[in-house]
């Protein structure tokens, strides 16, 4: 996943350096090189991560980073602290400024690329919360006592076999104020399904048991699956810690762990569970209404602007292919006017239910409105694109439709225009616009066809 970084440093060699590191994993990268600069451009580059220097002249890290936590516009995005000494005092107050996280210089590129990709998925969470919020939804709107909650005392399990390193690292833990729960085997973990968990701190170096088979486990039952994993790791053996990342863990921690360290990234997977939690109960009580069209399940307009901007960023980030095909039912005026709105409403179902069975699980679909709908084909070029509308063009028109307030079936046929992503000047109104334009000559060559303006 490629993620938009906003770099400040004020000396131009350590800049094009990270630069260079991060386009290398097709991240894309904003320079600036001040405390206003970065401020600016937080502002008006929309970045999804900032990498800030501590030591700058005039404005310091820690003033930006205090300055970037109180404007409301720029208060979600994670900071990351970048250290020239792995000093203790620095990362307190690099904490106290609000930052999520540190890194030393010189940046090692492992921590660097396990870092970048632990925030994206916290900001993969945090920025679906945001986007609800966004929707002027009041009822999901985050009431000040979740914000509360979510910044409250950690319950953490600790699951390490060295007792020496458990009881060091329970100690830093409550001494900061949360609750902690330690473990010297992976016996009996019935104690964690009696209270809600916030993070599972798993030690890689533990021997009596297969710590990653562990993390497995926590990430398949249904109890811990959406708890964070925080993971100790020996830095010699960095393979083990990859693994544990891909298995889903979502942070590690070098060993021997740093206090600060460790206290900051415990406060991270804290609000990333309970931002997850929060999410899920949203979900639950039917906030997802929001992004969902109610009379056919697929997603709302407003759901597939914000998407198809967001796959046309990666596409092009990532040099892949992106195209969308554009559904309209033919003469839908008269099936109406013949046997109804309510069978038309049917048949609007219906028609949703072939499209979902007849698309991959990677694509998007979504109803725009009325009879039209769209569906998202991520990494999908032109041809192919072409050849999933025929599939789904003749899943409708095989069969005819079966309507509950109507004895007889109806006859339905779609046409369809397809377009794909030229290159990253292209936008989001031109490429549904040339969708649009296939669609349409679709239409006047006798409907029941797909078209795209290539063909
Ligand atoms: P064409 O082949 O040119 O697309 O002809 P058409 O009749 O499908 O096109 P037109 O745009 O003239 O008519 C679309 C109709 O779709 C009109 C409107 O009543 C109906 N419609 C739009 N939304 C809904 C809906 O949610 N439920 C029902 N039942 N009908 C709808
Ligand atoms: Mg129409
Ligand atoms: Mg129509």
């Amino acid at each position: 996943m490629s993620a938009r970084i906003l770099v400040v440093d004020d000396i131009e060699a350590n800049r094009r350096l990270l630069q260079a590191k991060l386009e290398a994993q097709y991240h894309s990268v904003i320079l600036a090189c001040n405390g206003p600069d970065a401020l600016e451009k937080a502002r008006t580059t929309d970045p999804e991560i900032i990498l800030l220097d501590v030591m700058m002249p005039g404005m310091d890290g820690y003033e930006v980073c205090r300055r970037l936590k109180a404007d409301p516009l720029t208060a979600h995005i994670p900071v990351v602290m970048v250290t020239a000494l792995s000093d203790t005092e620095d990362r307190v107050r690099g904490l106290d400024a609000g930052a999520e996280d540190f890194l030393t210089k010189p940046v090692d590129d492992f921590l660097l690329t396990s870092r970048i990709n632990t925030l994206m998925r916290y900001n993969a969470v945090t920025s679906e919360l945001r986007q609800r919020e966004a929707s002027g939804l009041k009822t999901g709107a985050m009431e000040d006592s979740a914000q509360e909650d979510v910044e409250g005392p950690a319950r953490v399990f600790l699951i390490d076999d060295n007792p020496r390193t458990s009881a060091r690292i329970a100690t830093l833990l409550r001494e900061d104020g949360h609750k902690v729960m330690t473990l010297l085997e992976s016996g009996n973990m019935g104690d964690l399904a009696k209270e809600r968990t916030d993070v599972l701190l798993v030690s890689l170096l533990s021997k009596s048991f297969d710590p990653l088979k562990l993390c497995a486990h926590f990430k398949t039952n249904d109890v811990t699956r959406a708890v964070s994993i925080l993971l100790i790791c020996d830095p010699l053996e960095r393979a083990k810690a990859v693994k544990g990342l891909e298995i889903g863990a979502s942070d590690m921690i070098m060993a021997p762990v740093d206090t600060q360290e460790l206290l900051a990234r415990v406060r991270t997977q804290t609000r990333r569970t309970r931002y997850v939690e929060i999410l899920r109960e949203r979900v639950d009580r039917g906030l997802e209404l929001s992004v969902i069209d109610q009379l056919t399940g697929l997603y709302n307009r407003r759901y597939m602007t914000s998407q198809l901007q967001q796959y046309m960023h990666r596409a092009v980030m990532g040099g892949k292919p992106l195209s969308v095909m554009m559904l309209d039912i033919d003469h839908f005026k008269p099936i109406n006017d013949t046997h109804g709105h309510q069978a038309g409403d049917e048949v609007l179902q219906e028609l949703a239910d072939r499209l979902r069975h007849n698309i991959r699980p990677m694509d998007v679909a979504c109803r725009p409105g009325g009879e039209e709908f769209l569906v998202i084909l991520p990494e999908t070029p032109e041809e192919l694109a072409c050849a999933a509308a025929e599939r789904v063009r003749k899943a409708i028109a095989a069969d005819p439709f079966n309507v509950l307030s109507e004895t007889r079936q109806i006859a339905v046929t779609v046409s369809a225009g397809v377009s794909s992503l030229l290159g990253p000047n292209d936008t989001m109104a031109e490429l549904l616009n040339r969708a649009d334009t296939a669609l349409y000559q679709a239409k006047s060559a006798g409907r029941n066809r797909v078209k795209s303006l290539a063909a």
